[in-house]
Formats: structure tokens, C-alpha cells, sequence
């Protein structure tokens, strides 16, 4: 395995429509190596997502993990997903906000609203369907993800700029904020 370059924001991949993968393709010794590469990568780098267009590669591909992540510390565990060809349907009117950073946009956070709640279909490594519901963090990180297919990212998202921080700003103000009386 090895670590994929990534892709930051101004490079024009992270805003092209990314193509769906094939079952044929899908199913090439060279498609699941990128896809273990990918998995790499977003472990060695703290992500908790990664989209094939955040490593040069155009195609519908996410992969998600988190556990203890460094990057996102107070978030709940999510075992290891590979996505392909995925769709969201069925999004909640009900809305939450929650801070984001992305690997293709250094040192940022910002707030952003995304549904609380979702159906989604796609396929697996293997290309077998899966349909599923996800809620919370599990959504607003499918989501994010998704985007990156779609030639989106976070920042496109915000409605209020002027919660866009610096990492050294949020972790100083933002991530553990002390109450004060
Ligand atoms: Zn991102």
C-alpha cells in the first residue's frame, strides 16, 4: 500500500463531476489496489473520508473510518466503509451544524448545516448493492464525502463565513470550549 498525493483546493479535479465506476473496473486487481491506497492514506493522514477526486482520480469512490482520530477527537467511531457509486436520497428537512475541515483545504474549519438524517445506496468493493440509513456524524461525513463527487466542498456549504477558522484558532477557541461564569 502507499500513500496517495492529495489533491488541495484549486486543483481543478476536486471540481470536476467525478465518473461512476464500472463493475468491470471495479473488479480489476489495479481498482482494489487504489482503493487499499486510499484507505491508507486517509489513516496515515487522520482523515475520517476520503473521495477519489482528493487523489487525482475522477471517479465515484469514498472510503470513511474513524476511531480515536486525532483530527476530530470528540466524534463517535464509524467503521470502515467503501462506497461506490453512491446516492443520497430521502434527506431530512431537520438540519445540523457541526464544524468541518477537509485534507484538500489545509488548516480550516468552518461551521456547516447538513441533514441530520438520509438513505443511502451505492455498492460495496465487491460491487454488491447496500442501502442503508445513517444519521448524525455518520451523515454529515457521508455527505461531505459525497460532495467531493459532485465537484463540491465544504467551504461551497457554509452560509456564515465568519465562522471560518484557522486550526491553530479553533483548537485555541473552539475545540474544548471552557464555560465561563
Ligand atoms: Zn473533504
Amino acid at each position: 500500500m502507499s500513500l496517495l498525493k492529495v489533491a488541495k483546493l484549486g486543483s481543478p479535479i476536486l471540481r470536476k463531476i467525478a465518473e461512476p465506476v464500472t463493475a468491470e473496473e471495479c473488479r480489476t486487481s489495479e481498482f482494489q489496489h487504489f482503493i487499499d491506497d486510499m484507505i491508507d492514506t486517509m489513516e496515515k493522514l487522520d482523515g475520517v473520508g476520503l473521495a477519489a477526486p482528493q487523489v487525482f482520480k475522477s471517479k465515484q469512490v469514498v472510503v470513511l473510518k474513524s476511531r480515536g482520530n486525532v483530527r476530530y477527537p470528540d466524534t463517535p467511531d464509524l467503521p470502515l466503509l467503501v462506497l461506490i457509486n453512491p446516492e443520497l436520497t430521502e434527506p431530512s428537512d431537520d438540519l445540523i451544524e457541526g464544524w468541518e475541515g477537509c485534507l484538500s483545504v489545509d488548516n480550516l474549519r468552518g461551521k456547516v448545516k447538513r441533514h441530520a438524517k438520509m438513505t443511502l445506496s451505492g455498492f460495496d468493493r465487491n460491487m454488491t448493492p447496500l442501502s442503508f440509513e445513517a444519521e448524525g456524524f455518520f451523515a454529515v461525513v457521508l455527505q461531505h464525502e459525497i460532495d467531493h463527487l459532485k465537484g463540491k466542498v465544504f467551504l461551497d456549504r457554509m452560509d456564515d463565513f465568519s465562522t471560518l477558522t484557522h486550526l491553530a484558532e479553533f483548537e485555541r477557541h473552539w475545540l474544548s470550549p471552557v464555560e465561563t461564569v
